[in-house]
């Protein structure tokens, strides 16, 4: 006879963990399937490991700041094997915190991987058992997308390796203008290594505002990285040297390793979808509604595997409105507009809401203020650095409707601006607040300005 719960979830990751320990709190008897390390991607070798190298890679500007504030350092050395050690105890103590909460909350955790059978059946690849489920929540995220096979791909390495290399690269090429590819590319300059950044458009970060654009290009430019546009890697090939990389319309490079960060995509393979009947959609993901169900209706999905916005608070805010609509009685929909975001390249992007662009197409008339100025600190370490900050504003309503910000500690000040921005906060509520000085972010409630203002011509 096969066991019987009332949810049996698919994946330990970010919305996965939160939904099962919040539908076991409600009572419901709950099972949650992990193929690999409790935690998934955000946790493993997602955005905790990679904060972590990011803060070890931003030690070497530390270190060379410090002269011009009058310290004087013997020839600091980086030891990769050390950083790597060290992360992976610090993610095995996360991965047994997580492990320990589910544990609390009575959830049943199985090292399996799980397939549905049938709509109400889910089989457990490890052993063979079957689980009858009452409801199913699929959160098995997503995987790095490598592209097509291209001659030389077995060189190809994606982020998850990129976390566990033996030793680091002295030259890395990483293909994608994403953030996975301007992240990494921070971390390998940080650390020493001599970066070049391959992307086939005409600039990074595709879908952010224009100006954060350029100016993160700017200073990632200014930092040492090479950045080649216009140019896909066409072929791999083992040398003396290295790996020779043959590029589209540009001569070939060599280096030691490389890296594609070219998006990720639904993990969806084998899980038995079809046996089930769940539809896919747009790009492979599961096609859900508002509350996260599928055109099953038992059936839900969370998270990266559902592409909707691919970060892991989402995810984690989408496992919650699931376990408190099934299982809660409160019917809860996530809200996907105005989401915070930062990219920890070097330095920062903190982005929300529209971009000029879009509130352009979306807003008759719209006011712009940005500015660009030299953090404080590189005025005695001498770096050459500016700070990006714009605000965009619905002409009419004076709401600010997107804020873009480049420099150090934007992701922390993106969360903060991001409670104002959907509070709907106007221009003159930010003009009203008092500043803290001297900081960087007293610009935001400083700049008097209109840098520009668009109107949109009503239609003949
Ligand atoms: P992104 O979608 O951000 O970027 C993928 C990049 O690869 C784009 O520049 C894309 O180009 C390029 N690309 C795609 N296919 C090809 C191809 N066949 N050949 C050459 N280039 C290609 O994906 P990432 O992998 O960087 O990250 C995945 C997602 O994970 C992010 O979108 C984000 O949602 C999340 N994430 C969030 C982080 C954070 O919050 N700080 C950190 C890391 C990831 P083009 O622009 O032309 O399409």
């Amino acid at each position: 006879m096969s066991e019987e719960v009332d949810l049996f979830v698919i994946g330990a990751g970010s919305g996965g963990v939160r939904a099962a320990r919040i539908s076991s709190g409600y009572g419901a008897r709950v099972t949650i399937a992990e193929e690999y390390r409790v935690g998934g991607t955000c946790v493993i070798r997602g955005c905790v490991p990679k904060k972590l190298l990011v803060y070890a890679s931003r030690f070497a500007d530390e270190f060379e700041d410090a002269a011009g504030y009058g310290w004087t350092l013997s020839e600091p050395k980086f030891d990769w094997p050390t950083l790597i050690a060290n992360k992976d105890r610090e993610i095995a103590r996360l991965e047994a915190a997580y492990t320990a909460n589910l544990d609390r909350a009575k959830v049943k955790i199985v090292k399996s991987r799980a397939e549905i059978v049938d709509p109400h059946t889910v089989r457990l690849t490890a052993t063979g058992e079957t689980v009858r489920a009452r409801h199913i929540l699929i959160s098995t995220g997503g995987a790095s997308s490598l592209g097509k096979d291209i001659e030389g791909h077995e060189h190809v390495i994606s982020s998850n390796e990129a976390f566990d290399l033996k030793e680091l690269p002295r030259r890395i090429l990483i293909q994608g203008g994403g953030y996975i590819a301007v992240e990494f590319a921070g971390i390998f300059n940080g650390l020493g290594s001599e970066v070049t950044l391959v992307y086939r458009g005409d600039n990074i970060l595709r879908g952010f505002d224009e100006d954060v654009r350029n100016h993160l290009r700017t200073e990632l430019e200014k930092r040492g990285i090479k950045i080649v546009t216009k140019a896909i890697v066409e072929g791999i090939e083992k040398v003396d040297r290295g790996l020779c990389v043959q590029l589209s319309d540009h001569e070939d490079i060599v280096v030691d390793k490389v890296m594609f960060a070219t998006g990720r995509r639904p993990n969806v393979k084998g899980l038995g979808l079809e046996a089930a009947g769940v539809k896919l959609g747009r790009a492979g993901a599961i096609e859900v509604n508002e509350f996260s169900q599928t055109n099953v209706p038992h059936i839900y999905a969370v998270g990266d595997v559902t592409d909707r916005v691919a970060l892991t608070p989402v995810a984690i805010r989408e496992g919650h409105a699931f376990a408190d609509t099934v299982f809660g009685n409160k019917p809860t929909r996530v809200d996907h507009t105005n989401v915070p975001t930062a990219v920890f390249s070097e330095p920062e992007c903190g982005v929300i809401g529209l971009t000029e662009a879009q509130a352009c197409e979306q807003l008759a008339k719209v006011d712009i203020y940005k500015t660009s100025f030299r953090p404080m600190k590189a005025t005695l370490s001498g770096r050459d650095t500016r700070i990006f900050m714009k605000l965009v504003v619905d002409g009419h309503s004076d709401r600010v409707v997107g804020a873009h910000i480049v420099g150090p500690d934007a992701g922390e000040m993106i969360q903060l601006i991001g409670i104002a921005v959907r509070m709907k906060a106007t221009k003159a509520d930010f003009d009203a607040t008092m500043a803290v000085h001297p900081t960087a972010s007293e610009e935001l409630v400083t700049m008097r300005e209109k840098t520009s203002s668009h109107v949109r011509q009503a239609a003949e």
